[in-house]
């Protein structure tokens, strides 16, 4: 199968690290031409510097323009820069999210709705924009992260689970609603990739250890195994797919204790 995204307009929020870094260049390099949007260019960790009003060029295929995707006048003016720009939108990948932890007695109601802002209100700010320029084109994608504890949540992550099964409900929503104009919306249930939001990989490597005992494919997912599906779902091939979620988890948690064929097999 041969997936052809070449000059597809791509809209990633929280392009800027982490596994949004990795899919800006996966699309990249799939001759997509892709508009970065983030808070955090010029961090530590991400180059370029910041990337305001019409945006920076990283090369000649990348595009990066700050936003902050809570925002609505952040989103509505990167929105219409893009517009401006390329005069399309052919996928928007609502990459962008937080994570927020806290117990019930600890979690505040500020934290809980900054996790909410963003990881739900993102997504539906950014959707809403783009939505009119789909329309108008009679096609689009709408790739949406959601997470495996929008399937099983862990303790202490009551606003994160939450925001997270709110993704996977506006994305059925917004699948129906959009299906009419040949745009397709979808959410996607990444396990466990190390990356600042997580901090896996500095865990000690007996706490690594029983994390990766939940997995059926026991390794760390990385951005690539991610964005190979996200390229699929970006792709002619996946035109009648929608309203899905689509767990990329490595199987985490598809069976109960999961080491137990790692043992059998002594691995
Ligand atoms: P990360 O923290 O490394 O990157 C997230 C990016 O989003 C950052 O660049 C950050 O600046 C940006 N961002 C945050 N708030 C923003 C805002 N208001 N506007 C614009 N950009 C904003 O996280 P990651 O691990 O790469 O996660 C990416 C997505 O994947 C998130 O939605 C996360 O919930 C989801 N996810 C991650 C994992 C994992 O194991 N890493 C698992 C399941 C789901």
């Amino acid at each position: 199968m041969h997936i052809d995204l070449t000059d597809r307009v791509v809209v990633i929020t929280g392009g800027g690290r982490g596994i949004g870094a990795g899919l800006v260049s996966r699309f990249a390099g799939e001759g997509a031409r892709v508009v970065a949007l983030d808070l955090a260019f010029g961090e530590e960790g991400t180059s370029g510097g910041a990337a305001t009003g019409d945006g920076v060029p990283v090369g000649d295929r990348i595009l990066r323009l700050d936003c902050d995707v809570s925002d609505p006048s952040s989103v509505a003016s990167a929105v219409a820069a893009i517009d401006d720009r390329f005069g399309r939108i052919d996928v928007l990948v609502n990459n962008a999210g937080i994570n927020v932890e806290g117990l019930i007695d600890d979690l505040d109601f500020a934290r809980w709705q900054k996790c909410f802002d963003v990881n739900v209100g993102g997504v539906f700010l950014m959707s809403q924009a783009v939505a009119p320029i789909m329309k108008r084109q009679k096609s689009g994608r709408i790739i949406n992260a959601a997470s495996f504890a929008a399937i099983v949540p862990s303790i202490g992550s009551a606003a994160y689970a939450a925001s997270k099964a709110a993704v996977v409900q506006l994305t059925r929503v917004l699948a129906g609603e959009l299906g009419p104009w040949g745009v397709t919306v979808n959410a996607y249930a990444p396990g466990m990739i190390p990356t600042a939001m997580n901090g896996f990989a500095e865990m000690a490597p007996d706490a690594q250890g029983r994390l990766l005992d939940t997995l059926t494919l026991r390794r760390w997912e990385t951005p690539d195994d991610v964005a190979d599906l996200i390229t699929y779902l970006a792709s002619d091939q996946a035109s009648y797919i929608t309203g899905a979620l689509i767990d990329v988890s490595g199987g985490k948690l598809a069976t109960q204790i999961p080491s137990r064929a790692y043992d059998a097999a002594r691995l």
